[in-house]
């Protein structure tokens, strides 16, 4: 097992009925800018619950902020911010809404010449605007962890970012926000988390066995709930484990002690950047070829997933570790998500060679846990999921 260091400040509040307790966690003295997306929760009844709890707080408003967060929609957001002289942030929404506030969070206090900095010069935030979230989507666990993914449509750039400085000071989780979320959104939600285990898990050598069985049981967790979240989003019990699985994925806690890839995500986002793909599918479409084209290496802890996960228990190590790969590939399918490129676009020749000059020119050299995916290899991953 690797050394690692493990804080996670966030404070969650999780169960029906929770969201009426925002106002006690937001400083009395605050200028608070809410910010949300584009205006579900005026639909679903969120905006109100939320509005009403925080009756007699100086609260100024921005929404529209779009799926995959636009840099050039929250620099808009941030002139509000300084104009107004805004002191608290609050997300209700999605990832999409969390991780614009990050952006902003970070944004308020950087001092250098431009935002985008932040994003392109791996700027890491150690003290950023504070801010809470009300999460209205399972799926992405940013309403518990320090990072964050922004958009940029005029360069179709998708970057990552984050620090310490930027986990939510709380993050309030009521389960009955998924009733109104759409089955595309939940489908999305559910396969996001697994590839986010997947990532943290499926890597070599195998030697945090507490951190494995905490990755084995939320996959095995997530399996159980799919069909019923999807069959009756007002099944309760179902949405507080899906949503709670969902924050579990990727709140640090499996990723301490073990080596962590991310190499489906790195090319996942470009999907996303150049074809506008939702980002869970990009995973599902990336996911498979990358566990094939690494088989070698992953194929022991393959077989431990098929035999913990899936209940595979016959055949030899490769017989296992691939028929792991079909049953993956066959979730995604029946949450309804495809899992190959040309499902999603007919304009896919040469997305590998670009990706992979992309890759490149970032000098994103060696990507995986071992840093070992150079992007020759990332190239041929993407056309094998063509
Ligand atoms: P999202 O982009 O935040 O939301 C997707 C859609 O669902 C939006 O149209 C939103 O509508 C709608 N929606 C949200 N809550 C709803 C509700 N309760 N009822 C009805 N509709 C609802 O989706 P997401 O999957 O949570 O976030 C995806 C983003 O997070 C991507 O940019 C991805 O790269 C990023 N991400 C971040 C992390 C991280 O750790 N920070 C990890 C993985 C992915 P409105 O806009 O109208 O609200
Ligand atoms: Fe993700």
């Amino acid at each position: 097992m690797n050394n690692f260091e493990f804080k996670n400040p966030t404070k969650i509040i999780f169960g029906k009925d929770t969201i009426e307790k925002v106002k006690e966690e937001i400083p009395q003295d605050a200028k608070v800018l809410l910010l949300y997306g584009g205006g579900s929760i005026k639909k679903n009844g969120i905006y109100d619950q939320v509005k009403t709890a925080l009756t007699g707080v100086d609260v100024t408003e921005f929404g529209g902020i779009p799926a995959n967060p636009e840099y050039a929609t929250l620099m808009d957001a941030l002139k509000v911010i300084k104009d107004q002289n805004i002191t608290y942030l609050l997300a209700v929404g999605g990832g999409s809404v969390i991780d614009g506030t990050k952006f902003l969070s970070a944004a308020a206090v950087y001092e250098g010449d431009t935002p985008w900095d932040i994003l392109t010069k791996h700027i890491r935030t150690k003290k950023g605007m504070p801010f809470g979230t009300v999460l209205t989507l399972p799926a992405t666990g940013s309403e518990m962890n320090s990072g964050a993914v922004i958009t940029r449509a005029e360069t179709k750039e998708k970057l990552a970012m984050g620090g310490p400085g930027l986990f939510p000071e709380f993050s309030i989780l009521d389960p009955e926000v998924i009733t109104s979320i759409p089955q595309r959104q939940l489908a999305n939600g559910l396969t996001d988390a697994f590839t986010h285990v997947l990532e943290q898990y499926m890597t070599y050598p195998i030697g945090a066995l507490l951190q494995d069985r905490f990755a084995e049981s939320i996959l095995q967790t997530l399996i159980e709930v799919a069909p019923k979240v999807l069959k009756d989003p007002t099944d309760y019990n179902a949405a507080a484990n899906f949503m709670w699985s969902c924050t579990m994925a990727l709140n640090g806690l499996i990723q301490k002690g073990v080596p962590t890839d991310w190499a489906v995500h790195a090319m996942g986002h470009e999907l996303t950047a150049l074809f506008g793909i939702d980002h869970a599918r990009t995973l599902a479409v990336i996911a498979p070829s990358h566990y094939k084209f690494n088989f070698e290496a992953k194929k022991e802890k393959l077989a431990q997933y098929a035999e913990r996960v899936w209940n595979i228990t016959e055949g030899s190590i490769d017989d296992k570790a691939y028929a792991a790969i079909e049953k993956t590939v066959d979730f995604f399918h029946e949450l309804g998500i495809d899992t190959k490129l040309s499902d999603y676009t007919k304009d896919y020749e040469g997305t590998a060679e670009e990706i992979a000059k992309r890759f490149t020119n970032r000098g994103w050299l060696g990507l995986g846990e071992h840093q070992s995916l150079s992007p020759d290899k990332v190239e041929k991953i993407v056309k094998m999921a063509y």
